[in-house]
């Protein structure tokens, strides 16, 4: 199985080799804490993190 990648900028967890949000593939392994988005609009971490999209996020990248 492969390791879930995290875009250091958008912080958005991928199978991917590149961000689905912003196509940069600055994408790390090192994710501490995640966290699911399904509605970024009602969701108070998702405003706090300032996530636009729903889907799985990591809480810090290193
Ligand atoms: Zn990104």
């Amino acid at each position: 199985m492969a390791k879930k990648k995290a875009c250091k900028k958008c912080r958005i967890i991928t199978n991917a080799e590149e961000c689905p949000l912003c196509k940069s593939n600055d994408l790390t392994t090192n994710i501490k804490g995640r966290v699911v988005i399904i509605d970024a609009t009602k969701s108070e971490i998702a405003q706090k993190l300032n996530i636009k999209v729903k889907g799985e996020y990591a809480i810090k990248t290193k």
